[in-house]
């Protein structure tokens, strides 16, 4: 029996502002539940790239979608792919990109907002496509589909954060309230995750600047959060998890054999042994 992972990704969530306005999920780490890495996100500091990245383990100079443009289906393996191959169940609540990297493209609300299709990458998605559709929805969305299909794996991707930076820059009231309500919402969510067994990981594609953008490499663009939850992980901080490790760990905690993908050695506990027979 591998292990259920939720993978919360916050849009255009930089370090410090995860740092300073995730209120909640700070409250874990002081519990000692939760630890919290610095990630350098690849480059360019883009959100499609980086989804790519996040989900394949491969970076934009290696998979292709070196911008935001490119409207294709993803030609790696991914945890969706690796996962359906296992004959694991995915679920998505995530921008409309998602669903173009995976599953069709290009996207089409009518057919796609709501998918519900085993033949598909993904087969259950709840997926978006206005940059404000808001994070308390999204959540809504994602707890519908880890009710009703209990997924092994569940991608959480809210946009508003990057949608509010865009509009008033990384500097501002604007944005950094942004991240504090999306933390007031996910305590709504985290402690029931957390008493039903899931790892999870919350963390970002990119993070933001104060021209209201993204894309270079300055370290309030490419500095984002990583943080662990759960008992397979060995909250051990001390480690430099790379963002191409996201999903080579992901792999790993649902025992997906031979994927290939990189990871960060010493992030995961070894698995405890099930079903042990005692000689006693
Ligand atoms: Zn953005």
């Amino acid at each position: 029996m591998a292990n259920k992972v939720i993978l919360v990704v916050l849009d255009g969530l930089n370090y410090q502002t995860a740092n300073e306005c995730l209120g909640f999920v700070q409250a874990l780490r002081k519990e000692g539940q939760a630890t919290q890495y610095r990630m350098q996100c690849e480059l360019p500091s883009m959100s499609r790239p980086l989804y790519e990245t996040i989900l394949t383990g491969t970076r934009p100079a290696v998979n292709g979608i070196v911008n935001n443009q490119i409207t294709r289906l993803s030609n790696q393996t991914s945890i969706f792919s690796l996962a359906k191959q296992a004959g694991l169940t995915t679920a998505a609540a995530a921008y409309h990109w998602v669903s173009e990297l995976y599953n069709r493209t290009p996207y089409e609300p009518r057919r796609d907002r709501f998918t519900h299709d085993p033949s598909l990458t993904i087969p259950y998605g709840c997926f978006y496509h206005a940059d404000h559709y808001p994070d308390s929805h999204l959540l809504i969305d994602a707890e519908m589909l880890r009710r009703r299909h209990d997924p092994d794996f569940l991608l959480v991707h809210p946009m508003n954060i990057d949608d509010t930076g865009h509009r008033h820059g990384v500097d501002s009231s604007n944005y950094r309230n942004s991240a504090r309500h999306l933390d007031g919402e996910l305590s709504n969510y985290l402690p029931t995750w957390i008493a039903a067994g899931y790892q999870i990981i919350i963390t970002a594609d990119h993070g933001m600047n104060a021209d209201r953008s993204h894309g270079g490499i300055l370290p309030e663009e490419t500095e984002v959060p990583f943080i662990t939850i759960g008992e397979r992980f060995s909250h051990d901080s001390a480690l430099t998890p790379a963002q191409t490790d996201i999903c080579g760990t992901i792999c790993e905690l649902l025992e997906i054999a031979q994927h290939s993908k990189p990871v960060t050695q010493g992030l995961l506990t070894l698995p405890e042994v099930r079903h042990a027979v005692s000689y006693l």
